[in-house]
Protein backbone atom coordinates (compact mmCIF):
# COMPACT_ATOMS: atom_id res chain seq x y z
CA UNK A 1 0.00 0.00 0.00
CA UNK A 2 1.75 3.51 -0.84
CA UNK A 3 1.23 6.04 1.80
CA UNK A 4 0.87 9.69 0.24
CA UNK A 5 1.38 13.08 2.44
CA UNK A 6 -0.16 16.11 0.99
CA UNK A 7 1.29 19.32 2.45
CA UNK A 8 1.64 23.50 2.19
CA UNK A 9 1.19 26.13 4.04
CA UNK A 10 -1.52 28.17 5.10
CA UNK A 11 -4.07 29.07 2.24
CA UNK A 12 -2.35 27.22 -0.39
CA UNK A 13 -5.40 24.65 -0.96
CA UNK A 14 -4.38 21.35 1.07
CA UNK A 15 -7.96 20.89 1.55
CA UNK A 16 -9.24 21.97 -1.60
CA UNK A 17 -6.30 19.53 -3.72
CA UNK A 18 -8.17 16.75 -0.50
CA UNK A 19 -10.95 17.09 -1.57
CA UNK A 20 -10.26 16.67 -5.16
CA UNK A 21 -8.70 13.77 -4.62
CA UNK A 22 -11.29 12.43 -2.54
CA UNK A 23 -13.58 12.76 -5.56
CA UNK A 24 -11.33 10.89 -7.57
CA UNK A 25 -11.40 7.77 -5.47
CA UNK A 26 -8.75 8.33 -3.16
CA UNK A 27 -8.73 7.57 0.57
CA UNK A 28 -8.13 10.95 2.55
CA UNK A 29 -7.34 11.49 5.93
CA UNK A 30 -7.43 15.37 7.37
CA UNK A 31 -5.12 16.07 10.33
CA UNK A 32 -6.88 19.51 10.86
CA UNK A 33 -10.53 17.12 10.63
CA UNK A 34 -9.37 14.50 12.99
CA UNK A 35 -7.68 17.32 15.37
CA UNK A 36 -11.08 19.30 15.50
CA UNK A 37 -12.74 15.84 16.14
CA UNK A 38 -10.24 14.38 18.81
CA UNK A 39 -10.30 18.41 20.41
CA UNK A 40 -14.46 17.46 20.86
CA UNK A 41 -14.63 13.68 21.68
CA UNK A 42 -11.29 12.95 23.62
CA UNK A 43 -12.24 13.89 27.20
CA UNK A 44 -8.61 13.51 28.18
CA UNK A 45 -7.37 15.87 25.89
CA UNK A 46 -9.77 18.23 26.51
CA UNK A 47 -9.07 18.63 29.81
CA UNK A 48 -5.66 18.97 29.11
CA UNK A 49 -6.08 22.07 27.11
CA UNK A 50 -8.52 23.57 29.46
CA UNK A 51 -5.80 22.87 31.72
CA UNK A 52 -3.16 24.51 29.73
CA UNK A 53 -5.29 27.36 28.06
CA UNK A 54 -7.87 28.12 30.77
CA UNK A 55 -11.42 28.08 31.45
CA UNK A 56 -12.34 30.81 28.53
CA UNK A 57 -11.30 28.37 26.16
CA UNK A 58 -14.76 25.81 26.80
CA UNK A 59 -17.96 26.90 26.21
CA UNK A 60 -20.93 24.77 26.62
CA UNK A 61 -19.26 21.60 26.97
CA UNK A 62 -17.07 22.16 23.96
CA UNK A 63 -13.70 23.82 22.89
CA UNK A 64 -14.21 27.26 21.32
CA UNK A 65 -11.88 27.21 18.58
CA UNK A 66 -11.35 31.03 17.68
CA UNK A 67 -11.00 31.66 21.64
CA UNK A 68 -8.05 28.74 21.12
CA UNK A 69 -6.73 30.55 17.88
CA UNK A 70 -6.59 33.80 19.69
CA UNK A 71 -4.61 32.47 22.39
CA UNK A 72 -1.81 30.37 20.01
CA UNK A 73 -1.65 32.53 17.10
CA UNK A 74 0.13 35.63 17.25
CA UNK A 75 4.05 37.30 17.57
CA UNK A 76 4.63 37.11 21.07
CA UNK A 77 6.58 34.25 22.84
CA UNK A 78 3.86 33.91 25.22
CA UNK A 79 1.56 32.68 22.19
CA UNK A 80 4.45 30.48 20.90
CA UNK A 81 4.88 28.56 23.91
CA UNK A 82 1.13 28.06 24.12
CA UNK A 83 1.11 27.02 20.30
CA UNK A 84 4.23 24.34 20.97
CA UNK A 85 2.55 23.27 23.71
CA UNK A 86 -0.64 22.50 22.50
CA UNK A 87 0.85 21.10 19.42
CA UNK A 88 2.46 18.71 22.00
CA UNK A 89 -0.79 17.24 23.80
CA UNK A 90 -2.70 17.56 19.78
CA UNK A 91 -0.19 16.01 17.43
CA UNK A 92 0.85 12.23 18.96
CA UNK A 93 -2.98 12.01 19.19
CA UNK A 94 -3.35 12.64 15.55
CA UNK A 95 -0.68 10.50 14.69
CA UNK A 96 -2.03 7.62 16.78
CA UNK A 97 -5.14 7.91 14.60
CA UNK A 98 -3.79 7.86 11.89
CA UNK A 99 -1.47 5.37 12.44
CA UNK A 100 -5.27 3.09 13.03
CA UNK A 101 -6.19 4.48 9.39
CA UNK A 102 -3.26 2.84 8.50
CA UNK A 103 -3.07 -0.24 9.35
CA UNK A 104 -6.83 -0.59 8.65
CA UNK A 105 -6.21 -0.06 5.04
CA UNK A 106 -3.33 -2.18 4.82
CA UNK A 107 -5.82 -4.91 6.70
CA UNK A 108 -8.25 -4.22 3.96
CA UNK A 109 -5.78 -3.90 0.62
CA UNK A 110 -6.46 -0.28 0.00
CA UNK A 111 -3.80 0.64 -2.47
CA UNK A 112 -3.30 3.81 -1.77
CA UNK A 113 -4.18 6.14 0.88
CA UNK A 114 -3.49 9.96 1.95
CA UNK A 115 -2.76 12.07 4.52
CA UNK A 116 -3.17 15.92 4.41
CA UNK A 117 -1.45 17.58 7.17
CA UNK A 118 0.15 21.18 7.65
CA UNK A 119 3.10 19.45 9.20
CA UNK A 120 4.74 17.42 7.71
CA UNK A 121 8.16 17.96 6.80
CA UNK A 122 8.40 19.68 10.35
CA UNK A 123 8.32 16.60 12.82
CA UNK A 124 10.32 15.01 10.49
CA UNK A 125 7.62 12.40 8.82
CA UNK A 126 8.72 12.47 5.35
CA UNK A 127 10.32 9.28 5.26
CA UNK A 128 7.26 7.66 5.99
CA UNK A 129 5.66 8.39 3.35
CA UNK A 130 6.14 6.57 -0.22
CA UNK A 131 5.40 10.34 -1.55
CA UNK A 132 5.07 13.83 -1.17
CA UNK A 133 2.76 16.11 -2.46
CA UNK A 134 3.19 20.00 -1.76
CA UNK A 135 0.52 22.54 -2.87
CA UNK A 136 1.84 25.89 -3.69
CA UNK A 137 0.56 29.13 -4.01
CA UNK A 138 2.33 32.63 -3.97
CA UNK A 139 1.99 34.28 -0.79
CA UNK A 140 -0.98 37.34 -1.45
CA UNK A 141 -2.55 34.62 -3.31
CA UNK A 142 -2.91 32.44 -0.09
CA UNK A 143 -3.55 35.73 2.17
CA UNK A 144 -6.25 36.81 0.16
CA UNK A 145 -7.96 33.61 0.12
CA UNK A 146 -7.85 32.73 3.68
CA UNK A 147 -8.84 36.65 4.02
CA UNK A 148 -11.68 35.72 1.95
CA UNK A 149 -12.45 32.41 3.62
CA UNK A 150 -12.46 33.45 7.31
CA UNK A 151 -13.15 37.04 7.87
CA UNK A 152 -9.09 37.05 9.32
CA UNK A 153 -7.28 40.09 8.53
CA UNK A 154 -4.25 39.69 6.27
CA UNK A 155 -2.28 40.75 9.58
CA UNK A 156 -3.74 37.52 11.14
CA UNK A 157 -3.26 35.20 8.27
CA UNK A 158 0.79 36.59 8.19
CA UNK A 159 1.44 35.96 11.62
CA UNK A 160 0.33 31.99 11.20
CA UNK A 161 2.83 32.10 8.31
CA UNK A 162 5.40 33.34 10.10
CA UNK A 163 4.75 29.84 12.39
CA UNK A 164 5.33 27.91 9.47
CA UNK A 165 8.13 26.33 7.50
CA UNK A 166 9.94 28.50 4.70
CA UNK A 167 7.00 27.26 1.70
CA UNK A 168 10.33 27.52 -0.48
CA UNK A 169 11.88 25.08 1.52
CA UNK A 170 8.85 22.75 1.52
CA UNK A 171 8.47 22.58 -1.88
CA UNK A 172 12.14 21.44 -2.45
CA UNK A 173 11.89 18.38 0.07
CA UNK A 174 8.50 17.48 -2.41
CA UNK A 175 8.49 14.88 -4.44
CA UNK A 176 5.32 16.71 -6.56
CA UNK A 177 4.28 20.32 -6.19
CA UNK A 178 0.83 20.73 -7.14
CA UNK A 179 0.48 24.62 -8.29
CA UNK A 180 -2.08 26.27 -7.39
CA UNK A 181 -1.92 30.16 -8.13
CA UNK A 182 -4.65 30.01 -10.65
CA UNK A 183 -8.47 29.00 -11.04
CA UNK A 184 -10.11 25.71 -8.92
CA UNK A 185 -10.51 24.62 -12.77
CA UNK A 186 -7.22 24.51 -13.30
CA UNK A 187 -6.09 23.14 -10.23
CA UNK A 188 -8.61 20.73 -11.11
CA UNK A 189 -6.58 19.35 -13.93
CA UNK A 190 -3.11 19.66 -12.51
CA UNK A 191 -4.63 17.57 -9.73
CA UNK A 192 -5.90 14.65 -11.49
CA UNK A 193 -2.58 14.95 -13.77
CA UNK A 194 -0.61 14.35 -10.51
CA UNK A 195 -2.70 11.53 -9.17
CA UNK A 196 -2.44 9.80 -12.14
CA UNK A 197 0.97 9.58 -12.25
CA UNK A 198 1.31 9.05 -8.81
CA UNK A 199 -0.93 6.28 -9.21
CA UNK A 200 1.10 4.19 -11.42
CA UNK A 201 4.36 4.81 -9.41
CA UNK A 202 5.70 1.57 -7.34
CA UNK A 203 5.65 1.89 -3.62
CA UNK A 204 8.82 3.48 -2.63
CA UNK A 205 11.61 0.82 -1.49
CA UNK A 206 12.75 0.69 2.41
CA UNK A 207 15.58 3.06 3.03
CA UNK A 208 15.98 0.99 5.98
CA UNK A 209 14.29 -2.04 8.41
CA UNK A 210 12.10 0.22 9.79
CA UNK A 211 11.58 2.96 7.13
CA UNK A 212 7.69 3.33 7.49
CA UNK A 213 5.37 5.57 8.89
CA UNK A 214 4.82 3.54 12.15
CA UNK A 215 8.60 3.39 13.22
CA UNK A 216 9.17 7.03 11.74
CA UNK A 217 6.34 8.00 14.57
CA UNK A 218 7.38 5.24 17.10
CA UNK A 219 10.93 6.09 16.94
CA UNK A 220 11.39 9.64 15.65
CA UNK A 221 8.69 11.38 17.52
CA UNK A 222 10.22 13.84 20.09
CA UNK A 223 8.90 17.01 21.89
CA UNK A 224 11.52 19.38 20.51
CA UNK A 225 10.06 18.36 17.23
CA UNK A 226 7.92 21.25 18.13
CA UNK A 227 10.54 23.76 19.01
CA UNK A 228 11.37 26.61 16.97
CA UNK A 229 14.10 25.43 14.79
CA UNK A 230 17.47 27.67 15.33
CA UNK A 231 17.18 29.21 11.33
CA UNK A 232 13.63 31.22 12.88
CA UNK A 233 11.07 28.55 11.41
CA UNK A 234 8.11 27.69 13.88
CA UNK A 235 5.14 25.79 13.21
CA UNK A 236 1.34 25.69 13.33
CA UNK A 237 -1.15 23.05 14.47
P1 LIG B 1 -5.37 25.98 5.77
O1 LIG B 1 -3.91 25.83 5.87
O2 LIG B 1 -5.84 27.29 6.32
O3 LIG B 1 -6.15 24.82 6.29
P2 LIG B 1 -5.58 25.03 3.04
O4 LIG B 1 -4.19 24.96 2.56
O5 LIG B 1 -6.25 23.76 3.42
O6 LIG B 1 -5.72 26.12 4.19
P3 LIG B 1 -7.92 25.57 1.45
O7 LIG B 1 -8.82 25.66 2.64
O8 LIG B 1 -8.04 24.39 0.56
O9 LIG B 1 -6.40 25.78 1.89
O10 LIG B 1 -8.06 26.87 0.53
C1 LIG B 1 -8.13 28.16 1.12
C2 LIG B 1 -9.34 28.93 0.55
O11 LIG B 1 -9.09 29.21 -0.81
C3 LIG B 1 -10.63 28.12 0.57
O12 LIG B 1 -11.72 28.99 0.80
C4 LIG B 1 -10.72 27.52 -0.86
O13 LIG B 1 -12.06 27.30 -1.25
C5 LIG B 1 -10.07 28.63 -1.67
N1 LIG B 1 -9.35 28.15 -2.85
C6 LIG B 1 -8.46 27.14 -2.91
N2 LIG B 1 -7.95 27.02 -4.14
C7 LIG B 1 -8.55 27.98 -4.90
C8 LIG B 1 -8.45 28.37 -6.28
N3 LIG B 1 -7.63 27.77 -7.14
N4 LIG B 1 -9.23 29.41 -6.69
C9 LIG B 1 -10.06 30.04 -5.82
N5 LIG B 1 -10.18 29.71 -4.53
C10 LIG B 1 -9.44 28.70 -4.06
Amino acid sequence: MKIIGITGGIGSGKSTVADLLRKRGWIVYSSDEISKELMQTDVELKTAIVELLGAGVEKDGLLDTDAIAALVFGNSVQHRNRLHALNRLVHPRVLAKHMMNIERHRELGSPLIAIETALLFEVGLQHGFDYVIVVDAPKQVCIDRVVARSGATAADVEARMAEQMNQQDKKGLADFVIDNSSTLEALTKTVNSTAGIVEVMPERPPQSDDDDFESEFEDGYDEDDFEPEEDGENLKI
